[in-house]
């Protein structure tokens, strides 16, 4: 694996969470984007050459939702950049880990993703991710 593409926070609400971040990291937020498949808005900031990703949920019954109501807000996953996605889910299959999607998908900013279960990882959810050109 790469460099840690981004960190993946989950919060109540964007409008709140977007101008806060902006104060804390001192940068604007470059871009906000809707994920329907995974009914979650998100929020983007560019820190160095890793990026900071607020999740919102776009629907009162997403993955963000249940996720806050169970554990409250806060850091949700971690992304690592990877040369080949495809290749990395077959080692990772092959090293014993539980791939939540094992099929590639389309994931915000441009991205191919897939993600670990918690379960195999220590407990964090691990975001594999590819940039599309
Ligand atoms: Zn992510």
């Amino acid at each position: 694996m790469k460099n840690v593409e981004h960190i993946g926070i989950a919060v109540k609400n964007l409008s709140v969470s977007v101008p806060l971040f902006e104060k804390l990291l001192n940068t604007t937020c470059y871009k906000t984007e809707t994920v329907a498949g995974e009914k979650v808005n998100t929020a983007f900031f560019q820190t160095g050459e890793t990026k900071i990703e607020l999740l919102e949920s776009a629907e009162p019954d997403g993955v963000i939702a249940k996720f806050i109501e169970k554990k409250g807000e806060g850091i949700h996953h971690i992304a690592f950049e990877v040369a080949d996605i495809y290749a990395e889910v077959t080692r990772l299959k092959n090293e014993g880990f539980i791939l939540l999607n094992e099929t590639p998908k389309d994931g915000a900013d441009n991205k191919l993703v897939c993600f670990l279960h918690p379960k195999s990882t220590n407990a964090v959810l691990i975001e594999i991710c590819q940039s599309k050109s």
